[in-house]
């Protein structure tokens, strides 16, 4: 592993010390509080007893006290010292485990905040980690992404942003650029001695790279975003037709309410499910037939708004009824509207099917939500429908939040209009500005190029003690 520009070498610029608690709030085993910035080593000295900690190495863990101002022992605890910059923050920082009760840790905190130490803001000390350079940005967010995960594949992609995976492609993008700022800028140089240094070809090939490359990266963010905030599935269908039932079999609880009146799923319902380490946001439809009823009405547009919004469409049949012609022509009109999203059409209630043969239908699965028949294979067909036409491999690497991808399509642009700046002839200081746009775009993704509007929306997504 590289290391990072700030650390080891340069000393940090620490600030004000900030301490919260870092564990989740409830009863545990134990509880971390932590304290980080300048001095926090002495600062909790003075609370603590046991061993002067100011004359301690780095990374050792101590057994103590901590006591109040009117040194009464509030917790006994363990400390665990870094000194700069070798810790997560790059600042000196001490971390505290006490009894993992509600009270007790609100209680070492307060201490904390007694010695005029300050409460820390969510994500603070991530925020300190990168401006310190422990980090780049994308990392920072990887961090947040990963504390936030809900299936196995978004924790596998945020373990790879915070690697620094995506971090080194964009360094990679950026190197390119400046080298194709570099051959224009020479040549605007000499420009009064009438020289062309640019190899036109040359750049002309870098910069077509650059841009197949920035569209390959580019093409993994449909995956990621399913990958992180779960595939968008709606269940469709006439009333009846078993959609909540089969909501509660693939969730395993009784989340949508099943009667067998129809029209009772009068408000869509969204489910969070995992299967095979994929998320689904199931939304169960009040159904989309015309109705009079103002409330059920209500339900139908919603029922049509998360249709049109769905990374996946499941569409359910009844086969204990007969298949009538106006329901044939629902279904065609929903295979077609849905477009490029997955559409999957599956017979429910197998297990009372109507004894006809010829349906003329073409299912995908026939399955029985209530006696469980072919559940696994829904499950199955819903993961690989889901992700059909998308690059998808646990390894590779997938750009998952719409700030990098606008990030990257804002740099693509730019480069393509470099391009086209070439092709017609016009002269480098064009080029040069367009480049510099895209040198630009880039680096607010790893955090060269920074506001603090991004800084701020970035890190309010952490919770406190992170
Ligand atoms: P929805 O209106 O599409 O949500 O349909 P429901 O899930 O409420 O189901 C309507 C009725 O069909 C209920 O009485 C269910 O018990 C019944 N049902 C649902 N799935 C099955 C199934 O696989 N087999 C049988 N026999 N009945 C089912």
């Amino acid at each position: 592993q590289e290391a990072s520009p700030n650390t080891e070498e340069q000393d940090i610029n620490q600030k004000e010390p900030i301490t919260a608690i870092a564990t989740p709030v409830g009863e545990g085993g134990i509880a971390v509080i932590r304290v980080s910035g300048k001095n926090a080593i002495a600062k909790v000295n003075e609370a603590f007893r046991g061993k002067d900690l100011t004359k301690q190495n780095s990374h050792t863990v101590h057994f103590g006290n901590i006591v109040n101002k009117n040194d009464n022992v509030v917790d006994e605890v363990l400390v665990t010292l870094f000194h700069s910059p070798k810790s997560y923050t790059g600042e000196e920082t001490v971390e505290i485990s006490c009894h993992g009760g509600v009270l007790v840790t609100q209680a070492v905190l307060e201490v904390m905040l007694e010695l005029g130490i300050r409460s820390a803001e969510p994500g603070e000390f991530t925020q300190r980690a990168f401006l310190n350079g422990k980090m780049e940005l994308s990392q920072a967010e990887a961090v947040a992404d990963l504390i936030h995960a809900k299936s196995q594949k978004a924790m596998d992609a945020a373990h790879q942003q915070l690697e620094g995976q995506l971090g080194e492609h964009i360094k990679q993008f950026r190197q390119q650029i400046i080298d194709a700022t570099a051959m224009v800028e020479l040549e605007l140089d000499f420009v009064e001695e009438d020289v062309e240094f640019a190899d036109k070809e040359e750049l002309e090939r870098l910069l077509k790279e650059l841009d197949e490359e920035i569209d390959n990266l580019l093409a993994t963010y449909e995956t990621g975003r399913l990958v992180k905030h779960g595939v968008r599935t709606v269940f469709i269908g006439l009333p009846n037709a078993g959609k909540s039932t089969l909501l509660n079999t693939l969730v395993g609880k009784e989340r949508a309410i099943v009667t067998d009146i129809a029209g009772t799923t009068r408000d869509t319902i969204d489910v969070d499910w995992s299967y095979d380490g994929l998320r689904f946001k199931l939304t169960d439809t009040a159904g989309l037939r015309d109705t009079e009823d103002v409330i059920e009405a209500e339900g139908v547009k919603r029922s049509q708004e998360a249709f049109e919004k769905a990374d996946l469409a499941v569409y359910l049949k009844d086969l204990s009824k007969e298949l009538t012609q106006e329901e044939r022509e629902d279904i065609a009109q929903f295979q077609k509207s849905a477009g490029d999203t997955p559409f999957v059409l599956i017979g429910t209630k197998n297990d009372i099917a109507l004894d006809i043969e010829d349906e003329r239908m073409d299912y995908d699965l026939k399955i029985s939500a209530l006696e469980g028949g072919k559940i696994d294979d829904l499950k199955k067909l819903m993961k690989q429908r889901a992700l059909e036409n998308k690059e998808y491999d646990s390894s590779s690497l997938l750009v998952t939040s719409s700030r990098h991808r606008d990030a990257l399509q804002n740099a693509q642009e730019n480069v393509r209009s470099a391009l086209q700046a070439l092709d017609q002839g016009m002269t480098g200081d064009f080029l040069s500005i367009d480049l510099r746009s895209a040198l630009k775009d880039l680096g607010t993704i790893t955090g060269e190029i920074t506001t603090e509007d991004i800084l701020d929306s970035i890190f309010s997504r952490f919770c406190i003690g992170k």
